[in-house]
């Protein structure tokens, strides 16, 4: 039998309980994740990729994923890297209406680079819908606990960052 992998690309800048949320609904989809951190993003993210894909390794771990989901660092063109990885699925969430034009130029973009990758949109939970790591950076870095929006680890790392 052919197994769909997915793949689910951002910055995870840091990883939060709203990115989580899609990673486990995502395996209704697919039979195998593989979450692709990005190296080279239009965005200047706080920290660096191996930190990044350190700290959401760690909480696919947590969580009991690990076996189902890989995190890889990448960069270069998204589309090109989902075909070396044999994905035929791209996993985006989506949240409120704030993140529908940009993701909807996205997929427009990577879907006439390679017809073959589909992207797939999921929906944020309602508990989601207004998380997110620029959010969580931010309050963090005016002194705010953030546990009920990321893992103790990505709590910790952001302690040390702002500290
Ligand atoms: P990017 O820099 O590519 O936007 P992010 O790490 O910010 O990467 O997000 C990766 C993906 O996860 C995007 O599709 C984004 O919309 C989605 N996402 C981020 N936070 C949430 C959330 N709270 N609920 C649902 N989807 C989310």
């Amino acid at each position: 039998m052919t197994r769909r992998i997915g793949i689910y690309p951002g910055t995870f800048d840091p990883i939060t309980y709203g990115h989580m949320d899609i990673i486990k609904r995502s395996l209704t989809l697919v039979d195998k994740l593989i979450i692709a951190v990005a190296d080279d993003m239009p965005k200047t993210p706080i920290f660096d990729l191996s930190e990044r894909a350190r700290l959401t390794e760690s909480d696919v771990i947590e969580e009991g994923l690990a076996d189902r989901v890989e995190v890889k660092g990448f960069s270069g063109l998204l589309v090109e890297f989902a075909k070396a990885q044999h994905a035929t699925l791209i996993i985006r969430g989506l949240r409120a209406v704030s993140d529908f034009e940009y993701e909807f130029q996205l997929s427009a973009i990577n879907s006439k680079l390679s017809p073959e990758v589909q992207t797939v949109f999921l929906p944020a939970s309602e508990q989601h819908q207004f998380l997110a790591s620029r959010f969580v950076k931010e309050a963090a870095r005016l002194g705010a606990e953030v546990d009920q929006f990321v893992s103790a680890e990505v709590a910790k790392a952001l302690k040390r960052y702002y500290a």
